[in-house]
Order: C-alpha cells, then structure tokens, then sequence
C-alpha cells in the first residue's frame, strides 16, 4: 500500500505498529487496469472497496496467517474444503505455517513461481512474497487452480492476498531484508460478500443485484443473455464514476479526467446497447446515493455534482456514439476474425466521434478483430503537427511556445456552452503578461484562464468571445472576454475582483452573462437569415467576405458591385423580419462535412472545416421544402427565430472595391435604436414647437426662408460695399492701358467680396479689381475682366500680393483668386506695390 512504502522500510515511524483499513480502490488504468475485465468475469470492477489488515514490524507471516485462517474459517464459517492457498515457490516457512495452522494438505497449498506471488511497488522499495487465499466457487463454473491454464476462469476465486514485506530492493542487483519486517494484506469486500452470500457471482451480491434491478426497472429491458453483460457493466461504471468524481474528478482528455471518461463512455455505449435514448446514468444515481450514501457521505455531499456532470456527458457523447458506430459497423461488414480495423477509422473514432481506443477495442473483441496500433498512434502524432502547422501564430514568439505547450498537454478545451450557460470546470494553465503562472492573487491583475472545460464561447467564426464570472469558494474572477487560441484552446480574459486568488488545479464555477450571450445569439441567427436574403434578392453572386457578431448591432460584409438602393435595402428588411416572424425552429446538426455540402448548407470559400460539422438550419422555404438558410457554422445561435424579435438595417456603403458593408441590429437594440430616433424628433418638436407630423413641412419652411434671407443678407452687404459701378469706372486708376479698383474694407464676408468681384469684373472691360478686407486676419480678392487675363492672372496676382502681406501664396483662377496676409502694417505700402506690380505684368505682356 503506497501509503505505508515508508513506514515499511523503518523511514517514517507512525505512533501505531498494527492498523486495518477500508480502501476505495479502482483499477481503471496505470499498472493495474481490470477495465477491459469488467462484465466479462465475476469477479473484477473497476472500483471496489478492500479491506485489509496492516504490520508494521509487529506481527509477522506466523500470525497473519493465522488472522487469516481463523477469520475466514471461524469468523466467517467458511467450509475449510472450499479453501486453496499459495505461496511463492521459495517461501518454505509461509507453506510450513500454513499446513501448521490450517493442517491444509500439501495439495492444497500451491507454489507459484511468478511473480503473481512477489509483491513489489516498482523497481525500487519494500517488497516480499505473497500468500493468497482462493475461494472454490464450485464444479459447475469453468476455472482451474492458481498456476493451470484455466486459472483465469471464475471457478477458484482469489479473495485475499496477503504480503510479506521482508525485503527492499535497493537497485537492480542488491535486495537486502528489512529490519522491521511488516505484513500488507488486500481482501475484496464484493469477493468475500459472494462468498458470504452464498452467490458465486459478485454481480449477484445485495448491493450490485439493487443496482441492476433499479436499472432494470427504467430501462424496461429483461437481465439476461446479452443484456446482463451490459447491465453489469453500467452498475460497476456507475459506481467507479460516482467516486471519481465525488473526488473532484471530471471527464477530460488528459490524465485521471481522461480515464473517467473511458469509464463513462463504456458505459454510455452499453445504455445504448440497452436501447435508452434519454441520459441513463444519472437517472441511476439517487439508488446508488441511497445504497452507499452513509458510508461514504461524500456521495450525498456531491450528488448534485456527480449528476450533472454524469447527464452532460452522456448528452455529448450521444450526439457522436450513434454515427461512430455506424462507421464502424460499416468498415466490419467484411471482416474476417483475426483481421485488423485501420489506424485510420480508429483514429477517426477517436478524434471525430469521441471514442477512446479501448472503446473501440472492446466492440472488436466480439469479432475478433483488432486495431492497427501503430497506425494509430501515427494518426495521433500527425494530428499534433497539422495543429501546430495550422496555427496562425499571433507573431509573438513567446506566446506561440506557450499555446503548443498548452495544446501539447492539454489538448483542445471542451465547449460545453451549446447546451451549458453554467459548468463546474477546472483551471489548467493561467498566463499573465505572456507568461505560464501557477496562480494569481492581487486584485485587479488581468489574466488568461484555461480550463479543461467552459461554457464561454471563444471568439471565433465572426462571433465574438463570452463575458461572465469565474467562482470558486475563495475568489471571484470577472471574464471580460473569451479568445480562441490553437486547436481549440479557449482562453479567458479575466480580472480578478475579489477574494484570496486562484490557482491551477483549482475547481471553479464557471457562469456566462447569459442576457449577453443571447444577444450575441440573435445577432449570429440573423446574420444567417440576412445572408440568405442576400442571395435571394441581389444574386447567388453574392458571397460573404467579412462578419461581426457582437451582441449589440452586426455587420456583414459582401462582394457585390453596386450600392444598394433605397427599395432594396427596404426589401432586404422586410424579407429578413418576415422569416424571423415565422418563428420557425432552429436547427443544429452534426454531420461530416461532405454530408453538409451536399445537403446545400452554405459553407464560406477558403475556411477550413473539420472533418465533423454543426449545420445550422432556419426558416422554411416554401418552394422546395429546405431550410431557407443552411449553414455550416460552429456558433451560437436562438431556438426560434422569433428569439430574434426584429431586424433593422442602420447603415450601407462601400469598404473596398466591390465590397459592401451591411450594418444592422436586432431585438432591443431596435428598440434602442428607436428610443434614440424618438428623443431627436422630440427634441426638434419641442425646438421647433410643432407636432411631429408637421415637423418635415416645418423644416422645409425653415430652409427655404434661410436661403431667402442668406440671399437678401448678401445683397446687404454688396449694398453696403459702396460700389456703385459708374462710380468704380470713375475711381478706377488707369495704369498701362488697364484700369484698376483697390478697396479696403472691413469684416465683410469674403464669399461677399469675391462675389461682388466677380459681378463687376463681368460688367466692365480692362479691370482689374482688388479687395483687401481687414478681419482678424487680412485677405485678398482679386478679380480681373475676361479680355486681359492673358495679361493679367488673377490667381498670379493675389499669390504675389498675399506674399507681400507675409501670407502663404495661395492662388486661384485666372478670373478670380482669393489668398491670405498677416502683415497689417503694409497695408499703406499696398496700393503702390500693385500699381508696380501691374505695371511690370503689362511691359511683360508688351515684349
Ligand atoms: P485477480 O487475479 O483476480 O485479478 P489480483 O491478483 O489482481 O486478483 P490483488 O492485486 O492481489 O488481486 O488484490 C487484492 C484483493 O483485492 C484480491 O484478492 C481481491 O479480493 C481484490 N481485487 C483485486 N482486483 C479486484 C477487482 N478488479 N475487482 C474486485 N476486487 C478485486
Ligand atoms: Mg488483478
């Protein structure tokens, strides 16, 4: 007993030197497997409960024989005819007790040379011969004794093993005695009940027969032939199953929560052998609670626990099971015995349906047929490298190692969220600033969490990542999103709120925002039904180039050359809301993705599906009795498209050429959208103190008579400039043959100005007009009659003006230009410097 492997050699001294215990025990992998064994014998489970009695250099062979011998015949009464021992070949002095203390005959004490009858813990430690005890279940049942070929029959039970731990192997060569020598003894409960209970069978003891009999009850289906085989096996998984996970184990791909699932899954197929379509081994546990609950209370303590757990992981595996086995049947029609199944279709079980290896194996026993292993183990491998090739990489090194590290141990994490808004899951790996942390204490540190299982999506598909809470009875952890990383791991973006921290190993809560999960939902089904729409009314031409889904508004993006106008966009809503009105059931299903393209499930150009998908279905098309959208897709989505409650296009336009952008919002968010619109037209109303179904009149009245008076505004000011044309002619200055007008004003509105340039340069012959308006800051119009501006550039002549002012240049027309000055204190200069500046234009013009 591993426990003692120190107290034996002398290391650990315990205040007691006797003890005899009560052990939970399972044999389901590792050295001891009895897995394969359960069903098939009458004697093996996978969990049993083993009594035994312990020396720690106290009592030796002498009286633990004579224990044994006095507690089996006495105690217990068993007929001493029924009695057979062994020893190890080598061990004279536990023979000569034996026939000393039992006066059993030299035939009834047998000498094994394996080392079935050397106890040993591995290559190193305490170790000794064993001494067992075999029951005679009787001539009627097929068995021979310990050491014949027919010992592994059922007729000579072993119901007690007991070691003598005199020896400790310290390497390969040297075995020295022990000072202390010690006794381990190992007896069955279920092996002595049936003898006890004068039945031959441990399946038949009180405790399993209530177990199969309860079964019987629901299931409906008689315990026998066939059928009795898969009866035993559910009630011996049903209890290996209920101890795990009463210890806080739970199904996974990797280490115990891995051998859990091997147990659960044999035990899923055999319920299915039975014929039960709903969940059965939950349904079982309040018998085994009522049967085993006092003595191990941990049972009732965790019966809420260990059934549903026990519920969700038959509904996943009975969404694969059936199709696994249908390959299967399929590739065994022609097998013959003795044949292989490939690694291939094994692998494809494996990795497509969720069959472990011994799974399969056990349904090919029957038909003698066995699996390509190293094929197999080949697939797996290959496997591991098309994840890491496949991997985008987030071109972070460092990061990178630490997904292949995590997928390498852990594999990809189980999404429990189409069914689960909440789960018990456990912390694999935590990473905090790009690095692998094996806890996180202070408040308000951001995080990743990994766990073996969640119900959070992780951003992918379009669909963006869940938000929710973390728990565990010392910390709360806020989930701000959720990510998508390699293969599959789902990662947590969390904060810590409150409490002491969280560490890996750790069993949480894990609980989404399920308001917020069904938004994101509405808006993924609606996406679906727009994409049809789509097709529909604008053209098969149209494919999907981009999607958000997030849990207030989508977009979708599409290839389509044109914008859409008014009508259709108003036609696209109408048709969208009209199958949301249907409310017509969603409908996922899983199937291989060759099924699904054939089916017509629209599945995107370039994405890479696994060989096993989720089609999604909604709508009904009336024409030729489809779904009206069938789509491959892995997110989330209503149960009624009704969920979706209306539909709402907000925007439309282009993002690249030949690609639209569609904007839209579903469900509340229309109604927000609503509200919004409402609180502005409110707004206006109030403003303009008018109802809302005069309101476009109003604004219409208010526009035009705004142009009105801009208008009548302009024609001010020109007023208000002065300029009289008759008298402009008589002011203008003559200069080389042209004449020109120079007025400074002030705070005038240029566009006045240019204007009022404009119209007088086109009235008169051979002018040249300049405006400079003093405001905050200075600028210049300038405007020159059409027959001179080969002479005389209007935009020329601002630039050269604007610099002398300290502007910048600007330019403009040859008819008319408008630039900027700073410098005031020129402005005196400035009728000179454009005479000169005039003046030099027309001699150039001359030459
Ligand atoms: P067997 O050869 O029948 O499998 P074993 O040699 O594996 O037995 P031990 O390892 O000596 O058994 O275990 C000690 C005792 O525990 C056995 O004598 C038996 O009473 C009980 N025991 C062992 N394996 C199982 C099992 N799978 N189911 C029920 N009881 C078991
Ligand atoms: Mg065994």
């Amino acid at each position: 007993m591993v426990q003692f492997k120190n107290v034996f050699t002398g290391q650990e001294a315990r205040n007691y030197t006797k003890a005899t215990t009560s052990q939970k025990s399972l044999r389901a992998g590792g050295k001891h497997n009895d897995l394969e064994n359960v069903g098939y014998t009458a004697r093996h489970h996978t969990f049993f409960e083993m009594l035994g009695n312990f020396s720690f250099g106290d009592y030796f062979k002498e009286e633990a024989i004579y224990h044994t011998w006095t507690l089996l015949t006495q105690e217990f009464a068993i007929a001493k005819e029924k009695l057979y021992v062994t020893v190890y070949h080598t061990d004279e002095e536990a023979a000569s007790y034996w026939k000393k203390i039992a006066n059993l005959s030299d035939n009834r004490i047998i000498r094994i040379k394996t080392n079935d009858n050397f106890w040993s813990m591995g290559d190193i430690g305490p170790c000794g011969p064993c001494s067992e005890v075999f029951y005679d279940h009787g001539d009627h049942i097929k068995g021979g004794l310990p050491g014949t070929r027919e010992q592994d029959g059922d007729r000579f039970i072993e119901i007690w093993n007991m070691v003598f731990m005199q020896f400790e192997q310290l390497d390969a060569n040297t075995r020295i005695e022990l000072p202390n020598k010690s006794i381990d003894t190992g007896m069955g409960l279920e092996r002595i009940s049936a003898v006890m209970q004068n039945v031959h069978d441990n399946y038949e003891i009180d405790l399993f027969k209530e177990i199969i009999d309860y079964t019987e009850h629901i299931v409906k289906v008689k315990a026998e032939g066939n059928a009795q085989f898969s009866y035993r096996v559910i009630a011996d998984h049903l209890r290996a199953c209920a101890f795990l996970i009463s210890d806080g184990i739970i199904p996974s791909n990797e280490g115990r929560g891995y051998v859990l699932r091997r147990i659960m899954r044999r035990s899923i197929r055999h319920a299915h052998i039975l014929g039960s379509t709903e969940p059965l081994m939950h349904r079982l546990l309040p018998k085994l609670v009522e049967l085993m609950g006092n003595a191990y209370p941990e049972l009732k303590r965790a019966e809420d626990f260990i059934s549903n757990i026990l519920e969700q992981e038959e509904l996943r595996f009975k969404l694969t099971l059936e199709r696994g086995l249908k390959l299967l049947d399929e590739e065994l029609i022609h097998a013959q015995p003795n044949s292989f199944l490939s690694g291939e279709v094994a692998f494809k079980l494996y990795d497509t349906y969720g069959f472990p290896i011994d799974l399969t194996e056990e349904i090919l026993k029957n038909k003698q047929v066995s699996i390509e292993l190293e094929s197999f183990n080949n697939k797996m491998q290959e496997q591991k490298e098309r994840a890491r090739k496949s991997w985008k990489g987030s071109n972070e090194a460092k990061t990178d190692k630490i997904w292949f590290e995590l997928h390498a141990t852990f594999g990809s994490t189980e999404f429990l969220g189409y069914t689960l808004n909440q789960l018990e899951g456990k912390v694999l790996a935590l990473i905090k600033s790009n690095t692998l942390v094996n806890s996180v204490e202070r408040l308000k540190d951001k995080f990743l969490l990994i766990s073996n299982q969640t119900p959070f999506y992780g951003e992918a598909g379009g669909q963006m990542g869940d938000i929710g809470f973390i728990r565990t009875a010392n910390c709360t952890i806020k989930v701000i999103d959720t990510l998508k990383y390699i293969g599959g791991i789902i990662a947590h973006v969390c904060i810590l709120e409150r409490g002491e921290g969280i560490k890996i190993g750790d069993n949480a809560d894990f609980t989404i925002d399920v308001q917020y999960r069904q938004n994101l939902k509405i808006h993924h089904s609606a996406t679906h039904i727009l994409h049809a729409v789509l097709h529909q009314t604008l053209g098969k031409h149209v494919t999907q180039k981009g999607s958000l889904v997030a849990h207030d508004r989508l977009r979708f993006d599409i290839s389509h050359m044109s914008s859409l106008t008014e009508e259709q966009i108003i036609l696209i809503e109408e048709k969208v809301n009209q199958i949301i009105r249907e409310n017509s059931k969603v409908t996922t299903t899983l199937m291989s993705t060759q099924d699904a393209i054939q089916s017509g499930a629209v599945a995107l150009f370039g994405e890479k599906y696994d060989s096993e998908v989720r089609v999604v279905s909604m709508g009904s098309n009336v024409i030729n009795g489809k779904a009206y959208s069938l789509e491959l897709c892995g997110g989330t989505h209503v149960t009624r498209t009704g969920d979706i409650g209306v539909f709402k296009i907000i925007s439309e336009y282009a993002i690249a050429a030949g690609i639209r952008r569609i904007e839209a919002v579903c469900g509340e968010f229309v109604l927000k959208l609503m509200k919004h619109n409402d609180s502005i037209l409110d707004n206006l109303s109030s403003i303009l103190k008018t109802n809302r179904d005069v309101l476009t009149d109003k604004v219409k009245e208010l526009v035009s008579s705004k142009k009105e008076l801009t208008e009548q505004i302009m024609a001010l000011q020109i007023s208000m400039l002065d300029l009289d044309e008759k008298q402009i002619i008589l002011d203008s200055l003559e200069i080389s043959g042209i004449k020109l007008i120079y007025k400074l004003v002030k705070n005038i509105d240029n566009k006045i100005l240019r204007l009022s340039a404009e119209q007088i340069s086109n009235k008169c012959n051979d002018l040249v007009i300049v405006y400079i308006n003093k405001a905050s800051k200075l600028s210049v119009t300038v405007a020159v009659s059409k027959e001179i501006i080969n002479k005389v550039h209007a935009g020329n002549l601002a630039k050269s003006i604007s610099i002398f002012l300290g502007g910048s240049g600007g330019g403009g027309q040859a008819n008319i230009a408008q630039a900027g000055g700073v410098d005031t204190s020129k402005i005196n200069l400035l009728p000179n410097k454009i005479k000169d500046l005039l003046t030099d234009l027309m001699n150039l013009s001359l030459q």
